[in-house]
């Protein structure tokens, strides 16, 4: 067998597998963005992204990908006197930093080793030192496999008054994200993750506090013009038309799921990803406690590295998993099993891993993995 984009097993850490239904929801001819017809697609987003945040609250899309909603809420929220915070234990975290860096004149950034839980008492010293006006912190680490323990530093955060902004990129329809309960002013997500839908689009949430703090900074991607775009169905520039016809259809799909049931999902997919790992004496990268239910990190056994794994995977077996970033690269491979991953995916992939460290003398016990997984489907 060999490498196959049509048919292959697709478990990198996003963009994920797309549903045929939503393929086909964008293969129309072009549609007029400031007509009825596409007025109408819009409604039915704005009306079915409270199904994605889990809340409702002032809602957008933004053409551009997740780095584009971000920056959207940088350029607007960040205060132009005053500290800004950013929180960091991975390359996500590492990216949040160099762009609130762009639009903050003072930044404070608190680090952890990549892996590593949140900095909470390091958050708490910050915050309690004064003049935070905001803390971006990212809630899933996709680089590292790691979700961070936001509500460890939820209360301190309101009890600061700083404004809360969330890269929930890798996190929205995938892991538990109460915003209101932990006070959350902004959530960034990114169409090609939980959402399922296409790469190219940013979700954006705002709380009443963020709205009435928003201030121009970019231009294209003003958040009050596209909120003000947003109450008449449209949108303050050319979107991306075939992607929102892609997104409506992912909602819709979502929806007929229902939230808790894809969470639910998800976090079995991770939890037996978790366990077949270990059966194939595969380590986990991040601290094991905080492990991500959307991407499970593992290391390359000793001695083996992308060459006879994750490329191996890929060339002869037709699966697609996810490589290490930056000084991981080599060092780590990522399983992403989010939005309509399955468990077929899980039993082939992990048939394969088998396989690959049986070849090289490296399978603990044979048929391990694959137990793992069986026993906990549903
Ligand atoms: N933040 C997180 C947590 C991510 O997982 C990603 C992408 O994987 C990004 C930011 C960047 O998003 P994009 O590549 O869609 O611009």
């Amino acid at each position: 067998m060999s490498f196959d984009p049509e048919t292959t097993t697709f478990l990198i850490a996003g963009p994920v597998r797309i549903h045929p239904r939503v393929l086909r929801a964008m293969s129309t001819p072009s549609l007029n963005h400031r007509g009825d017809y596409f007025h109408g697609v819009v409604q039915e987003i704005r009306e079915l992204l409270p199904v994605a945040f889990g809340t409702k609250g002032h809602q957008l899309v933004l053409s551009g990908s997740g780095t584009a909603g971000l920056e959207a809420v940088y350029s607007s929220l960040l205060p132009r006197d005053g500290r800004a915070l950013v929180v960091t234990n991975g390359n996500f975290g590492d990216r949040s930093d160099a762009i609130v860096r762009r639009f903050a004149p003072e930044v404070t950034t608190v680090r952890a080793p990549w892996g590593q839980g949140l900095p909470v008492e390091a958050v708490r010293a910050e915050l309690e030192r004064g003049g935070v006006r905001a803390v971006c912190v990212v809630h899933n680490e996709t680089s590292v496999g790691l979700v961070n323990d936001l509500a460890a530093i939820a209360p301190a955060v309101r009890s600061s008054g700083a404004l809360f902004l969330v890269d929930g990129i890798s996190a929205v329809a995938g892991i538990p994200l109460p915003i209101e309960s932990w006070g959350i002013d902004a959530v960034v997500a990114g169409s090609q993750k939980g959402l399922a839908a296409p790469a190219g689009l940013a979700l954006v949430h705002l709380s009443d506090r963020a709205v009435a703090a928003l201030h121009p900074g970019s231009y294209y991607l003003d958040l009050a013009a596209h909120l003000r775009s947003l109450e008449k169905n449209d949108t303050p520039w050319t979107p991306a038309v075939p992607l929102f016809l892609a997104l409506a259809e992912a909602l819709r799909l979502l929806k007929e799921e229902g939230l808790e049931r894809r969470l639910a999902r998800t976090h079995r997919l991770a939890e037996a990803s978790r366990a077949a790992a270990g059966a194939l004496g595969l380590a986990l990268f991040p601290d094991p406690r905080y492990a991500s239910d959307t991407v499970t990190a593992l290391r390359n056994p000793d001695g083996l590295g992308d060459p006879q794994v994750r490329k191996t995977l890929e060339k002869e077996y037709n699966i697609l998993v996810q490589g290490g970033q930056g000084e991981l690269v080599g060092k780590i491979f990522r399983l992403g099993h989010m939005g309509i991953a399955d468990w077929p995916d899980l039993l082939v992939t992990f048939a394969a891993l088998e396989r690959i460290l049986g070849q090289h003398g490296r399978l603990p016990r044979p048929g391990a993995a694959l137990a793992e997984v069986v026993a906990r489907m549903p």
